[in-house]
């Protein structure tokens, strides 16, 4: 069977996975949401914007005939994944998610667990401190509630808007970061605490291990809750996946 592949992107992994399928010579599409402004330059074709909730994804899915989609966005992308299991379920196209275990407290760690972005504005309510806020620009606007704060922001892009806290510094980087660099960047800023996504993978780990080493606590937001799909851990197991389901090489 000839592969039409609908890889939903905006992550490392993702990136990773439409590298290994082009080099195989497999033919599909990565997608994006468009919240980035220049989203990292994919090996094969790529689409910007929402679908338009699960009916329009299932209209996608079948107009351009796709054969499977792999979920490769990032687990706090809990819309889009909920939407692709519907979808793919009403479609009957086959669905597997590229996914990266969670991070785990290790000797050293000092975190305090919230299950929700709401969790973390909450836990927020104290005097003033000096935060790392590492939760991207799309949700600075829920930190309103705590203005006292010194936030430390690094963000893929500036923000559209003036965060709405007065006290912050924005970063505008998009990594690779490094423990050492990230451990400077907290010294340099008198940084008391961390906010982060538990957003599992290395590519975003630095701040925790420079956390570690500084003896900072972190306000560890949880992961959504997913329903059950077939997964798969990294690029191998999905290309099995895919020769299992009798997916031509191209190559
Ligand atoms: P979300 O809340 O789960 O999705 C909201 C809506 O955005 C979806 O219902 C869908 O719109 C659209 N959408 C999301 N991902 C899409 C994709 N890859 N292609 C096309 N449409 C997409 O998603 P989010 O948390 O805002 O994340 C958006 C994107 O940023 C994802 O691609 C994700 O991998 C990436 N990202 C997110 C985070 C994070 O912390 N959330 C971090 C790094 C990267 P329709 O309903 O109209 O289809």
């Amino acid at each position: 069977m000839r592969a039409n592949l609908l890889i939903l992107g905006g992550t490392t992994e993702a990136t990773a996975f439409a590298n290994a399928a082009a080099e195989r010579g497999l033919t599909g599409t990565v997608s994006f949401a468009g919240r980035v402004d220049r989203p990292k330059r994919q090996p094969l074709p790529q689409r910007i914007g929402g679908f338009g909730g699960i009916s329009g994804l299932v209209d996608h899915l079948q107009a351009e005939g796709i054969t499977h989609v792999i979920d490769a966005t990032h687990p706090f992308a809990a819309q889009m994944s909920r939407n692709a299991i519907a979808a793919c379920a009403q479609a009957g196209v086959p669905l597997i998610a590229l996914t990266r275990a969670a991070w785990t407290a290790t000797q050293g760690d000092d975190w305090t667990h919230v299950p929700d972005i709401a969790g973390a504005v909450a836990a927020l309510d104290q005097p003033a401190q000096r935060v790392m806020l590492a939760v991207g620009r799309m949700h600075l606007d829920d930190f309103a509630p705590n203005p006292q704060h010194f936030y430390l922001l690094r963000l893929v892009d500036p923000p559209k808007d003036p965060p709405p806290f007065p006290d912050h510094h924005v970063l505008v980087s998009r990594g690779p970061f490094t423990a050492a660099d990230d451990a400077m960047l907290m010294q340099k800023h008198r940084i008391d605490l961390v906010v982060s996504k538990n957003a599992g993978g290395t590519g975003a780990y630095a701040k925790i291990t420079a956390a570690r080493a500084l003896g900072l606590p972190v306000l560890m937001i949880d992961r959504p809750d997913i329903p059950a799909r077939a997964e798969a851990n990294s690029v191998a197991e999905v290309m099995a996946w895919l020769d299992h389901a009798g997916v031509d090489r191209g190559v």
